[in-house]
């Protein structure tokens, strides 16, 4: 249960529990307010009753008197009663009863019965009658019937007067009351108008019982407030009630407080929550970034910035029972696919690839996509060569395997590199650089395989970018010279033209050869400006044979594929032919068969411009490429030039001789020159010249040698 959990389960309770007390504290404050008022009422109209009564009854004090003055007699009652009654009212007949029998009675209409009546004779009135006598008080006797009709009370006062000295009881003055003259000076009616109920009670004397001589003509509401009127010898009660306003049932009060308390807490529940979604917003949006900076979005694998954090990771733990191996993969010409296929057919290749090395590795080794065509993969607890090898042999099988996307079958292969962890790297970095070095001698060595990483390709990458760094300034410098090897015309046995060939004057390693740069400055893009540095070189020795030597040479440069495509190729050559004065036939432009094969159209553009300034051109190399016999005449060339590879092996390889003898048949057919490479035997010249061939060239003839000894050749 969290802690939101029981602030709102507090919050539940608390507001319950005020909502019920605070309406039962109303309820009572609304019944407290009621009682008070009733109480109010009754007190008001006991006060009424009691002051009529007690006016009432002091009649038979006035007679009382009378009687005491005059000695036991009263003269002419009738008028004094008269005048008594007409000045007091609220009285109904005025009564003298010497000795307890009724003698006088005014109005004596319509009570003539009770005449001669003896009071301490009747049964159901004699008791009052002694108690007044004995306490020498009045007493009231009734509520009750009369006999001539009618609810009534009578006041009784005992007289006594001086007989001899002493007090003797001479008889009653009474007073009877009619009760409902009694309560018309009350307000009792107009409140039962409004909805009040009212009840007049008295306690029976001799019963002891509630005797109820007045009330509304409804029952009594609950909650009835009374008051006590003190009557001479009893007590009545005023009890006065009213409904109750509407009331709410416990059972509402507690549903309305539950109701209430649950949606406050509800409220408070979703408040508290604001902050807990925004919370979960953030910890969503936090997984999604850490997806993004993790994970390849494409393959879902983790990327390069993972796996350097798990390289790092385990580079902290590594130890001598605990080795890991990277493996640095590289999809061999995978940019062809996707070049051709669209980049969806690359994807969809990618996808099938990667999960293809998921299902090789171990659980919980790392499979991860650096980018492109590239993966890396983290093989944990293995220390053998021979396993790590194993593995590396399933990932190549596995990727072999055909793919088919939209019903086309691919054949894709990969090329791994190799790290051991640790000897191979003291971080993510240099293992990763180190295993993409071994990954490139792999594709070097033929693709589809692999290759450990060792010391010597570090040096050798230590060396190739000392070799750059240098090679920058090797133009400034004047470091760079050119060679000329002579091309021979086979059936003259002159010089037909010179190969310039680039050599490297190094101030500490001596001359260089070019296969230890020119690769290096292909790399790096440094092979286009010493590119044109051979071209201007080479016009200038055309120029100075012409001028010191009164030679026409024509001399063949070798261009890189980079400058081949270099978009001011055109304009740079001929301005270079402007600058130095020389005619455009005497330079020969020789460009490799791979790099025509890039883009057969562009290529085929670029050799008819150069051939319509006057520029030759050779295919160099020819037979290695991708071209066949059938191409070639598309390409507009002058010249073509068997690479050395056949030539070596002519006189025992009868196959090469079949290729060498269609190459030549189909140039000449074409008129294209033919030139054979790296002629080194008497043998092989022979062979050639019983072919048709017409050029040679080759140590037989000539090494390469600087310009001047060159020209010793002519
Ligand atoms: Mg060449």
């Amino acid at each position: 249960m969290t802690l939101r959990h029981l602030i709102v389960i507090a919050c539940f309770v608390l507001i319950t529990s005020i909502s019920i007390f605070w309406q039962q504290m109303n309820q009572t404050l609304i019944i407290n307010e009621q009682q008070y008022l009733l109480s109010e009422i009754a007190n008001s109209e006991a006060t009424a009753i009691e002051r009529r009564l007690s006016s009432s009854l002091s009649t038979t004090h006035i007679l009382a008197i009378e009687i005491q003055q005059n000695h036991g007699e009263f003269n002419d009652f009738d008028s004094y009663a008269q005048a008594v009654i007409d000045s007091i009212g609220g009285v109904s007949n005025l009564q003298l009863a010497p000795n307890g029998i009724i003698k006088n009675i005014y109005p004596l209409q319509g009570n003539e019965k009770a005449l001669g009546h003896n009071i301490l004779r009747d049964d159901l009135r004699s008791s009052e009658a002694q108690m007044a006598i004995e306490r020498r008080q009045l007493t009231l006797a009734g509520p009750f019937e009369l006999v001539q009709g009618g609810i009534a009370i009578i006041g009784r006062n005992p007289v006594f007067i001086k007989v001899q000295g002493k007090d003797t009881f001479w008889g009653f003055t009474s007073a009877l009351i009619f009760l409902d003259k009694l309560l018309a000076v009350t307000k009792l009616e107009q409140l039962e108008n409004k909805g009040y109920r009212y009840q007049l009670s008295r306690i029976h004397p001799e019963s002891k019982k509630t005797e109820i001589f007045a009330r509304s003509k409804h029952d009594l509401d609950p909650f009835p407030q009374s008051t006590q009127i003190k009557v001479p010898n009893a007590n009545w009660t005023v009890t006065i009630s009213r409904p109750m306003p509407t009331l709410w049932s416990d059972s509402a009060t507690y549903s309305i407080s539950i109701l209430l308390g649950g949606l406050i807490a509800w409220l408070v529940s979703y408040i508290l929550l604001q902050p807990e979604l925004l919370q979960r917003k953030v910890r969503n949006k936090t997984a999604e970034l850490e997806q993004l900076a993790f994970y390849d979005p494409l393959t879902g694998l983790a990327n390069r910035r993972m796996l350097s954090q798990e390289l790092q990771q385990f580079l902290s733990t590594v130890n001598d029972n605990n080795k890991a191996a990277l493996l640095y993969l590289d999809l061999d010409d995978f940019k062809r696919i996707n070049d051709s296929m669209g980049h969806n057919s690359g994807d969809h290749l990618l996808l099938k690839i990667a999960s293809r090395l998921n299902k090789i590795v171990k659980k919980g080794d790392l499979v991860s996509r650096l980018g492109g065509d590239e993966f890396a993969i983290l093989l944990f607890n293995t220390d053998s060569i021979n396993n790590v090898s194993r593995v590396a042999k399933r990932l190549i099988k596995a990727v072999k395997k055909p793919v088919f996307i939209d019903e086309r079958r691919f054949v894709i292969s990969t090329s791994i590199g190799i790290t051991l962890i640790p000897k191979d790297g003291k971080n993510a970095q240099s293992l990763l650089r180190n295993a993409d070095m071994a990954m490139y001698v792999a594709k070097n060595a033929g693709k589809n395989g692999f290759s450990f990483f060792h010391q010597k390709l570090h040096q050798q990458a230590i060396e190739k970018h000392r070799i750059e760094s240098e090679l920058s300034n090797a133009i400034k410098r004047q470091e760079l010279l050119l060679y000329y090897q002579p091309l021979i015309d086979l059936t003259t046995g002159k010089v037909k033209s010179f190969e310039a060939l680039i050599r490297w004057q190094h101030p500490t390693d001596g001359l260089v050869t070019p296969d230890r740069f020119i690769g290096i400055a292909e790399e790096s893009g440094l092979i286009v400006e010493i590119g044109y540095w051979v071209i201007r070189e080479a016009c200038q020795m055309i120029n100075k044979g012409k001028v010191e030597h009164q030679q026409q040479l024509t001399i063949a440069v070798n261009l890189s594929p980079k400058q081949f495509m270099d978009p001011n190729l055109l304009e740079n050559i001929q301005s270079i032919l402007q600058d130095i004065d020389i005619d455009p036939h005497c330079l020969e432009i020789e460009i490799t068969e791979s790099s025509l094969m890039t883009d057969v159209t562009d290529a085929v553009d670029i050799l008819e411009q150069l051939r319509t300034i006057g520029i030759k051109v050779a295919i160099d190399d020819f037979g290695t490429g991708y071209s066949s016999l059938a191409q070639l005449k598309k390409l507009p060339v002058d010249k073509l030039k068997i690479d050395r590879s056949f030539i070596s092996s002519l006189a025992s390889d009868q196959s090469d001789q079949k290729i060498v003898q269609a190459i030549i048949i189909m140039a000449h057919t074409l008129q294209i020159d033919v030139v054979a490479e790296g002629i080194e035997t008497q043998q092989q010249l022979d062979l050639l010249k019983s072919k048709k061939c017409n050029i040679g060239q080759g140590y037989f003839f000539s090494r390469p040698v600087p310009f001047e000894q060159a020209l010793k050749h002519l």
